[in-house]
């Protein structure tokens, strides 16, 4: 059986290679629950979704399996190959025979209905094959290959099984026979075809799927334009010159993670750097503080930047997934924390908030700010989120550690268990044992190790103050935030390093230049981001209250509706309120002032909203200033 990997690069040093997911568990504890509840919940049902609108018949009407008609949109094969790559992921390691079967049958209609030439696409069959490829722009059959291509990946990663590997290959082979610079020179307008073709790359060894990867960025951005030249389909500006992330935010993301993969894949320094530009862009000022991408329901777009809206944020699943994958291929090129801190943000906050706590409704949008009701969706007529969440819980496993030469990484903290072998063959396992993210120690025990010394490269996150390290019984040092703690020695099993990270609540604040936050101030603790829901404000207004900064903030486990979530608990000040009805304008009416009235409020963790009936809900509270008194 092969390794089960993830986005493995092949050459420089500086590179941090992806562990393999089989050789990672996970323990009970947070993420336990999450997968758990995504093998029992969320892939079945997400099965029945694409069954009972019909995606799947399509596939079965192209091979005379079906008489259905065709259903849907043009795209909705997406989403059936986003949910096979999940659940092939959720194979790895496992013995799930319903699963599999589902997996088995799914995979034998896609091969059915593969062309003799290699071409897949249900839309562009039978009665629409000769409009084949006749609007790219719009049409995303590159766009779905790419997803069908990482499905495939998953798949022979994940169980050792070609039978869909030869399917995606025959369709790499069409499409580079129709594309490139002996052929027909164009690109999609929705990217994904690109970083898909790089990981062909990885899999296979065969450098012309990276190469085709490199031709199709080039084709973006050119005169006369292509694509038509807009910012929505990432045809603006050659991706190579990029310097601010901008358009349409899932494929401009998924079009940086081509640029980062083909960059690090040919040793393409220009490509790599283009990515780091526009990572900067993205995460220096365009990214809201749940990890969440995409500021405008207009065009599904990116903002300028500091443009962050909260009511109206798109921050669009989706986006959060394909920030987790961009920041996975940056950390991996590099071993940069910055990279692993926002994947964290990311998958703790503006990721996770997509799924519901029942593990089948999903948000599309996810608002900073909410002032009427928001609830989850079961399914979605254009339904890329589902699946797109499915996948990326599912893989979790490959994104927890990495491995290079004579270090094991320790990106996240999940309590679990990790085994990798060296290419001396030396094998090192380690157990990790934590209440993370509600409790801030973790510790690594040593099970197995070899003679020589081994570096443990543990991540500090950025968000805490000062954090400690104890190895065995040695005194505890310090370490800085947003580093890789270095420890390297000779390890023995049994070994034990203890790692306290401080949960001190914290406040947060944007940078002036974000208007939507200005007087205000958001909670946050361990990597989590906090909310506050009209559940649990005292019956007070949004906006009736404010946060002063010596209000004392608590921790409180909760037990009941929200999974064991850590709340916070703090006093506000309720405020005096202009009224509602009346004038759109009048004077203002001063009072004399009375004393503050002191109301109780809790917030949650932002990932938990919308899980106890309609609510309104704010991350960004207002804040009140209280002057220091030195
Ligand atoms: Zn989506």
């Amino acid at each position: 059986m092969s390794a089960v990997v993830l986005d493995t690069r092949s050459t420089s040093e500086a590179t941090v290679h992806p562990v393999p997911m089989d050789a990672v568990r996970i323990d009970d504890g947070f993420w336990r629950t999450r997968l758990d509840r995504l093998y029992a919940v969320t892939l079945p049902s997400q099965y029945a979704q694409c069954e009972a609108t019909g995606r799947l018949d399509n596939f079965r009407r192209v091979s005379g399996r079906s008489t259905a008609p065709f259903r849907g949109r043009y795209y909705d094969d997406s989403d059936v190959y986003k949910w096979l790559e999940a659940a092939s992921w959720a194979l790895a390691g496992r013995d799930d025979r319903e699963l599999q079967a589902l997996v088995d049958g799914l995979i034998d209609d896609i091969a059915a209905a593969q062309h003799h030439d290699g071409y897949i696409n249900t839309y562009f069959s039978l009665e629409r094959t000769d409009q084949r490829y006749s609007d790219l722009v719009n049409k995303h059959e590159l766009y779905c290959a790419g997803h069908l291509i990482q499905a495939g990946i998953a798949h022979r990663r994940a169980t050792g099984s070609e039978a869909l590997i030869n399917v995606v290959v025959r369709l790499a082979d069409h499409i580079c026979a129709e594309f490139g610079p002996e052929a027909r020179h164009t690109a999609d307008g929705h990217p994904e075809i690109e970083l898909a073709l790089v990981e062909l790359a990885r899999e296979t060894g065969h450098r012309t799927y990276a190469e085709r990867a490199r031709f199709f960025l080039s084709q973006r951005g050119l005169q006369p334009p292509r694509l038509g030249g807009h910012r929505t389909l990432q045809d603006h500006e050659p991706p190579v010159e990029a310097r601010e992330i901008a358009g349409h935010a899932v494929r401009a993301i998924y079009l940086a993670c081509g640029l980062a993969d083909a960059g690090m894949e040919l040793d393409d320094a220009a490509l790599w750097a283009a990515a780091e530009r526009l990572w900067a862009s993205a995460y220096e000022r365009k990214v809201y503080v749940t990890g969440g991408l995409g500021a405008h329901h207009a065009g599904e777009s990116f903002g300028a930047d500091f443009d962050l809206p909260n009511r109206s944020a798109y921050a669009e699943s989706c986006a959060a997934v394909a920030g987790v994958m961009w920041n996975w291929r940056m950390l991996t090129g590099t071993g940069d924390p910055r990279y692993a801190d926002w994947m964290e943000t990311t998958l703790y906050n503006g990721m996770l908030a997509g799924l519901a706590r029942d593990g089948s409704h999903y948000f599309y949008p996810n608002p900073l700010r909410a002032t009427s009701g928001h609830e989850r969706q079961e399914w979605f007529d254009c339904a890329c989120c589902p699946p797109n969440l499915a996948r990326l819980i599912a893989s979790l496993p490959g994104y927890l550690y990495g491995v290079s030469d004579g270090a094991l990484w320790v990106h996240h903290f999940v309590a679990g268990q990790v085994e990798v072998t060296f290419p001396s063959g030396e094998r090192l396992t380690l157990q990790l044992e934590t209440g993370y993210p509600w409790e801030g120690d973790v510790e690594l025990i040593v099970r197995e190790a070899p003679a020589r010394p081994i570096a443990l490269r543990v991540r500090v996150p950025g968000w805490c103050g000062k954090a400690s390290v104890e190895v065995n019984d040695n005194a505890a040092r310090d370490l800085a935030a947003g580093t890789y703690a270095t420890l390297r020695q000779s390890w023995a099993a049994g070994d034990r390093v203890s790692l306290r990270l401080p949960m001190s609540p914290r406040r947060l604040v944007s940078d002036a230049r974000v208007e939507a936050n200005l007087g205000r101030v958001a909670l946050a603790r361990g990597p989590l981001i906090y909310c506050v829901e009209s559940h649990d404000r005292s019956g007070l207004e949004q906006d009736a209250f404010a946060l002063p900064d010596d209000a004392q903030v608590s921790v409180r486990a909760e037990v009941g509706s929200l999974d064991g979530a850590a709340l916070l608990d703090t006093e506000a000040v309720a405020l005096d309120q202009p009224p509602r009805s009346g004038r759109l304008y009048q004077p203002t009416n001063r009072r004399a002032s009375e004393a503050a009235r002191q109301v109780p409020i809790s917030a949650i963790p932002y990932f938990a909203w919308a899980n106890r009936g309609l609510s309104t809900m704010d991350v960004w509270l207002r804040r009140l200033e209280v002057a220091s008194s030195s």
